[in-house]
This record gives structure tokens, C-alpha cells and sequence, in this order.
């Protein structure tokens, strides 16, 4: 009996939560006890003061606070197993209440650092194509039971639309977001729908689905907080938008920004055929970034994409242009310039990139890694006579596609 009970106590040490205790020990009991079945069961209304015991059952209850939260179920068991789990069975309940408290103190801290994550976002001043689904995937992570959606309010459709994820075929959400006014939590909830408002202004709706088991107090209040979060992060970028479009330089980058770019594209390329001088367009997209802001955050990806400017600038000419085309895609215009000569700048563009160490141990103290480096990937084409003012870019774009689907850090010339 002794070393059973050391090993019991082995696999109660050795669990960190309900789940990984609920497989141990039912496998600790069929092994040792001949068991046939054994749960945890936690989420009945119903719970027992004292053991029950019948034939081929015994239902073991879990304290806490001298009120029992649930109970532990055993199913058949040899002899030893009825004296062995009258000694045992305070023990695993002591243990379940541990981590049950520990689960819920962990989710608190978590809900904080979710809190705190998508605050941070409005810092640094994004776009809401780019900061919707980084705030999708915060809270995707945080709430694992639930189905979330981000709706926003369309101002010229004058109604609601789905923003995250890609797609919501529940016609029971569509329809309460069609008609919402104010919060929506359905009867058997499980559903729950929330304006996303902002200093009084509604941006959109949050639904969470659950997929199991009734939606919580405690989540309600969880979701009604990030609810208030997510709203004003999206106020802002709303108005950081508004700001954009009257904007010509990128705040990031110091870049023209994607409508100054389209402007000077059409200058540059008329310029090109009255001269009859050569142009040439180069797009760039950063390899694998998104795992570059998973791994260190958005302050060290937003590091990253200033140093990969300044270093594009750097190896330009004074008349080359520079453009954010997007978040992490960058174009590039070289007038007067060949496709052998923007071949070498593109590929010393390039090696420069991947040789630059860049030190996010500002950024990101917490990070054991000091130093990372990232690539690019180039499509380069030179305009052509028939060419209009947006096939320079559609062009080296398809180049691009080529460069990431042929190995990445490469650059490619599109030729037609
Ligand atoms: P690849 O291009 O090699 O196919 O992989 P990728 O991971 O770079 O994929 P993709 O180009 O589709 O990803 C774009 C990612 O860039 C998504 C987003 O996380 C990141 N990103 C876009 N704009 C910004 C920005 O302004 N700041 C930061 N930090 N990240 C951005
Ligand atoms: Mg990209
Ligand atoms: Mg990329």
C-alpha cells in the first residue's frame, strides 16, 4: 500500500491541471486498482455532502469552503481499491480545488495580459485592416471555448460587417447582428452579442458563441471589458485613417504613403515615355514576418520595418522613390534605370538586408534573444511602351510571387 500511495502522490504533484490529473489518475487507477472507469466531474448543479456508494460506482465528493464543487467518480475497483480510496480520496480533492483556483487565478492573469496587449496596439498608430485581426487572435486565444466574431459598422453600407474572422455562416449570429440595437444574450447562453462602443460612438458588435457550456458571469464581464478595449482601439484607428488620408508621408517609414505612391507612379511613368527613358519598379515583401510579431511582439516587427527603410534609403539614389505599399510591402521606383542596373540594386538591397542584425533588446527586454535578422523578397520589372501606370507594380508584384513561391530571399525579374 505504501509505494502506491507514493506514486499516487507522484501523479498528484506532477499535474498542472484538471485535464492532464483527470488522465493520470485514471490511468494510475486502472493500472494499480483494476478501474474501469474514473472522471472528474465539476459542472453538475447536483453535488454530493458524502460519498456515495453503490455496486459498481462510488462517487467521491470535492470540498471547498465545506461546500462540495463537484465529485470524483470511480467505476468498479477491486477490494484493496475500497479501503485504498477511503485513505486517498481527501488528498485528489484537495488537489482539484488547487487547480481549479489556480486555472482561474492563471485566466485572471491572462485576461489582464490580453487587456493590456490590445491597449498597447493604440500606441503604435495602425491601420484597422492590420489591427482587427491581430485583436481577433488575442482574444481567439484567450477565450478557447468560444467562437468569436468582430463585426464593424460600415458607414456607407449603414450596417454591420464581418470583420474577423473570414467568415460566419451561422445564421442565428448574421441575424442578431442585422438586427442588433444593444447586447443580445440569448436563453440558453451560449450566445452572447455586445456593442463595440467607444466614447458613446458604436464601431461595431462582438459575438462569442460557445461551443460547450453556458457562458459564464465571470466571461460575460471578461468580454463586456475587452468589448469596451477592442472598441476604442478600432475609435482610434479610425481616426488615425482619418489623419492618413490627408497624410503624404508614411509615420512609420517616412515613406510616401500607398496614395502618394499612386501619385508619383503616374508621374514617374509619364515622365518615362515622353523622355523615352527607362523605368523600372521593384515590390518587396518581408519573408515570414508574421512570425517575427508572434515571436517578438509588434513593437519588434514595427523595429524591424524602420530599419529595413532606413537601410532601402540608404541604397537608393536621391530620385529613386520610395513607397509603403502596404504593412510589410514596400515598393520602389528607379527612373532613368534598366533592368540590369535595378537587378543590382534589388540583389545589393538584398545581401545588405540579410546580413543587418537588428538589436530589439530595447524593444523587447523581456526577449532572451538580443539580436534577429530577417529577408526580403523582390519582383522586378522594367516598364514597357504599352504599359499603363499600373502594370509597373502589377508586374514586379507577379515577380514577387514567383520569389516567395521559388525559396524567398531572392530576387526576380519579370520579363515580357
Ligand atoms: P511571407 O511573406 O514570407 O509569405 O510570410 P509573411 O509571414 O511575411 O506573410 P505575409 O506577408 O502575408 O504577412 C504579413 C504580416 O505582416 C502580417 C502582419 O503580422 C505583418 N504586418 C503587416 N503590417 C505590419 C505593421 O505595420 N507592423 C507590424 N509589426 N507587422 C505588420
Ligand atoms: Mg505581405
Ligand atoms: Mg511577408
Amino acid at each position: 500500500m505504501l509505494t502506491k500511495i507514493e506514486k499516487l502522490s507522484k501523479v498528484l504533484n506532477e499535474a498542472y491541471s484538471e485535464k492532464t490529473l483527470e488522465s493520470a489518475l485514471k490511468i494510475f487507477f486502472e493500472k494499480n486498482f483494476d478501474i474501469e472507469d474514473f472522471s472528474i466531474d465539476i459542472n453538475k448543479k447536483v453535488y454530493l455532502e458524502s460519498p456515495v456508494i453503490e455496486e459498481n460506482e462510488i462517487k467521491y465528493p470535492i470540498f471547498k469552503h465545506k461546500r462540495s464543487i463537484g465529485y470524483l467518480i470511480f467505476k468498479g475497483g477491486n477490494n484493496e481499491f475500497k479501503k485504498f480510496i477511503k485513505y486517498a480520496a481527501p488528498f485528489i480533492s484537495l488537489k482539484v480545488q488547487n487547480l481549479i483556483l489556480n486555472e482561474k487565478m492563471q485566466k485572471n492573469v491572462n485576461f489582464h495580459e490580453t487587456m493590456k496587449n490590445i491597449a498597447k496596439i493604440i500606441e503604435s498608430q495602425y491601420e484597422l485592416n492590420y489591427v482587427i485581426p491581430i485583436v481577433g487572435e488575442m482574444i481567439d486565444k484567450f477565450f478557447t471555448d468560444y467562437l468569436l466574431y468582430i463585426f464593424l459598422k460600415d458607414e456607407n453600407l449603414g450596417k454591420n460587417v464581418l470583420a474577423w474572422p473570414m467568415a460566419c455562416k451561422d445564421s442565428k449570429i448574421l441575424e442578431i447582428v442585422e438586427n442588433f440595437e444593444d447586447t443580445v444574450f440569448t436563453e440558453d447562453k451560449k450566445l452572447l452579442a455586445l456593442p463595440l462602443k467607444s466614447e458613446s460612438k458604436e464601431v461595431g458588435v462582438l459575438v462569442a458563441k460557445s461551443t460547450g457550456d453556458k457562458i459564464s458571469e465571470k466571461d460575460f464581464d471578461y468580454l463586456t471589458q475587452l468589448s469596451s478595449q477592442i472598441a476604442t482601439t478600432i475609435n482610434r484607428a479610425n481616426v488615425y485613417a482619418e489623419i492618413l488620408k490627408h497624410a503624404t508621408l508614411d509615420a512609420l517609414t517616412g515613406f510616401y504613403n500607398r496614395s502618394q505612391l499612386e501619385e508619383r507612379i503616374k508621374q514617374e511613368v509619364a515622365n518615362a515615355k515622353r523622355q523615352k527613358a527607362p523605368l523600372c519598379g521593384i515590390m518587396t515583401d518581408i519573408d515570414y514576418f508574421k512570425n517575427v510579431n508572434d515571436t517578438y511582439g509588434h513593437a519588434v516587427g514595427d523595429l524591424v520595418l524602420k530599419d529595413i527603410a532606413k537601410i532601402i534609403r540608404g541604397q537608393l539614389r536621391e530620385y529613386d522613390i520610395a513607397g509603403r505599399y502596404g504593412g510589410e510591402e514596400f515598393s520602389i521606383l528607379l527612373p532613368f534605370t534598366k533592368i540590369d542596373e535595378a537587378q543590382k540594386v534589388a540583389e545589393r538591397l538584398r545581401a545588405s538586408i540579410e546580413n543587418k542584425v537588428v538589436d530589439i533588446s530595447q524593444v523587447n527586454p523581456e526577449s532572451d534573444t538580443k539580436d534577429i535578422k530577417v529577408t526580403i523578397s523582390m519582383g522586378i520589372y522594367e516598364m514597357k511602351e504599352n504599359d499603363s501606370d499600373e502594370d509597373l507594380l502589377k508586374k514586379a508584384d507577379k515577380a514577387l510571387y514567383q520569389a516567395k513561391n521559388t525559396g524567398r530571399n531572392k530576387v526576380v525579374v519579370q520579363d515580357e
